[in-house]
C-alpha cells in the first residue's frame, strides 16, 4: 500500500487494522448512502439549485483518511478534482464519491428534503441517520474531528481502534433508525 506512508512505517499490523477499520467505515457509509438517497434522490432530481461545492468534494482529497477510502474502495477513479464547476464529485447520478465522501455532505438536508417526509418524527429520524457519519468522526483527535486530519501521523492505531468502536455503535444505531424510518430496508 504505497500511498499509506505511515502504514509502511508501522508495519503490516497497522495496514491490517487500517483495512479492517476502513472496510467497516465503508460498509456503514454504503448503507447510510442508500438510505439517504432513497429520500433525497427524488427531491434533488427536480431541484434547480445545486448545494454541492467543489470545496466540499476536495475535503475527500485533502484528508488522508477519506483519500485512502476513496482510493481503496471507490469504483470511480480519476475525478477532475481541480474542477470547480460543476463540483468534481457530481456525475449523472449525483455524487460519485461513494467511499470517503466528506461526512458533512451526508448530514446536510435542505428544507425541501426534510419537508418531503411526512411527520416530525420521520424528519428527526432521518436527520439522525444523516448525522451518523459526522458523529462517528467527532473527537477523533481530542476535540478535533476526523475531517480535520491532514497527516498520516495523526491516524494512530489507538485512534483507529477508537474509531472502529464508534463505527460499530453507529452501525447499531443506524439499523435501529432505518427500521423506524422505512419499517423495512429501503428498496425491499
Ligand atoms: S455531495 Fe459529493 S458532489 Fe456534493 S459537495 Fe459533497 S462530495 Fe461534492
Amino acid at each position: 500500500m504505497g500511498n499509506v506512508k505511515n502504514g509502511s512505517l508501522l508495519g503490516e499490523d497497522y495496514e491490517r487494522l487500517l483495512r479492517e477499520v476502513g472496510g467497516n467505515y465503508v460498509t456503514l457509509e454504503k448503507e447510510i448512502r442508500i438510505a439517504i438517497d432513497h429520500v433525497v434522490g427524488p427531491v434533488c432530481a427536480v431541484c434547480q439549485r445545486v448545494c454541492c461545492k467543489a470545496s466540499y468534494c476536495q475535503r475527500t482529497l485533502r484528508n488522508p483518511w477519506y483519500r485512502f477510502l476513496f482510493k481503496s474502495f471507490n469504483k470511480k477513479k480519476g475525478l477532475a478534482w481541480e474542477r470547480r464547476e460543476p463540483p468534481p464529485g457530481i456525475g449523472t447520478k449525483g455524487c460519485e464519491i461513494r467511499a470517503g465522501r466528506y461526512a458533512y455532505c451526508y448530514s446536510y438536508n435542505c428544507r425541501k428534503v426534510l419537508s418531503s417526509l411526512e411527520t416530525d418524527e420521520a424528519r428527526k429520524t432521518f436527520q439522525e441517520i444523516s448525522d451518523i457519519l459526522k458523529n462517528v468522526g467527532l473527537n477523533f483527535m481530542g476535540k478535533r474531528h476526523l475531517t480535520d486530519v491532514r497527516d498520516w501521523q495523526e491516524i494512530t492505531p489507538e485512534r483507529l481502534r477508537a474509531l472502529n468502536k464508534k463505527i460499530e455503535e453507529g452501525t447499531k444505531r443506524f439499523h435501529e433508525l432505518r427500521s423506524l424510518l422505512f419499517m423495512d430496508k429501503p428498496g425491499s
